[in-house]
């Protein structure tokens, strides 16, 4: 654990606030957005997010892994390396929080051999057992045995000794109320299968796809509203349109200014974390009849002609 509360930088023990406090600094610092092709802050990045996920209780701490090839070695499990896979889900569904199901392809047990490889296995003489070889200062994986550290007599038909088959993997994923893009989802345990040993997790990116109506910035959201030119002249009591949240009422005062923007306070992103809520911010987008009967047209024409209508500030 504690090289998880060196990743945020506070000390062990440390509440639930002072970690949540210390994860939001340091997300903002070493964000994806804000450092463009910059390996260094990516790594760090998730290194926080996986920190402030097991520190908040949202996952399960990494099992102790020796590092590099584990080979036949007895005492540790071989775990399928980490993946990164990027999921793209709807506004709405980021905003009120819900399941998302995925499907991809993994490398899962063969269900020939149980994900062994074959049956009558035999020590590997090449590395007597070990699954590596030394060369020097160098380790290297056996390649006589692909790091198993055996090989069999007879040989799985299905995976061909690797103990591994493609298949197709669905799970459901959880998506937080409140979910802001690129957020990150550890799933643990649903990823490749390495051979005798479990299967690695899957990191997923959260990617909010565009919205025809919706724009996001930060917490905030906007949209713009079509209204008729005449009622922005005449003002509007109690005019209406959606939000995520459903429908609102605003009241649009007499010759507003054409492309005013009202701010609907808290009806944006709600964090669930810090429980802040943003915005909406409504922009007016005046609209023109398609065209003009000749009656109303006489009568625009009527109304042009009367004393100030049409005087301009200059
Ligand atoms: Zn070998
Ligand atoms: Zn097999």
């Amino acid at each position: 654990m504690k090289q998880y509360y060196e990743a945020l930088g506070v000390k062990e023990g440390a509440t639930k606030e002072e970690i949540k406090k210390a994860y939001r600094k340091l997300a903002m610092k070493y964000h994806p957005d804000k450092n463009p092709d910059d390996k260094e802050a990516e790594n760090k990045f998730k290194e926080i997010n996986e920190a402030y996920a097991v520190l908040s209780g949202k996952q399960k701490p990494k099992q102790q892994q020796p590092t590099g090839f584990s080979g036949g070695r007895p005492g540790f499990t071989r775990k399928g390396r980490t993946i990164e896979m990027t999921i793209t889900i709807p506004l709405e569904l980021a905003f009120h929080g819900g399941k998302k199901q995925v499907t991809y392809d993994i490398h899962d047990k063969c269900p020939t051999c149980n994900g062994i490889g074959g049956q009558e296995p035999s020590k590997c003489n090449q590395c007597g057992g070990s699954g590596m070889l030394m060369q020097g200062p160098f380790m290297f994986m056996c390649n006589n045995c692909q790091g198993s550290g055996h090989l069999f007599t007879k040989p799985c038909g299905t995976c061909h000794t690797t103990g591994k088959v493609v298949s197709k993997k669905t799970i459901e994923l959880n998506i937080d109320k409140g979910t802001t893009d690129r957020t990150l989802i550890m799933g643990n345990g649903v990823g490749n299968y390495t051979q005798g040993g479990t299967h690695g997790d899957v990191l997923f990116i959260i990617l909010i796809e565009k919205h025809p109506i919706y724009e996001i910035s930060g917490l905030n959201l906007k949209r713009k509203v079509n209204i008729p030119v005449l009622d922005i002249m005449l003002g509007v009591d109690n005019f209406e349109f959606d939000t995520l949240d459903g429908r609102v009422k605003i009241n649009i005062p007499k010759l507003c200014e054409p492309t005013r923007t009202f701010r609907l306070r808290g009806k944006g992103f709600e964090d669930s974390g810090t429980g802040i809520t943003g915005d909406l911010y409504v922009t007016l987008n005046p609209t023109l009849p398609k065209e003009l009967a000749p009656e109303e047209e006489q009568l625009i024409r009527q109304l042009k002609e009367t004393t100030n209508f049409e005087k301009l500030e200059e």
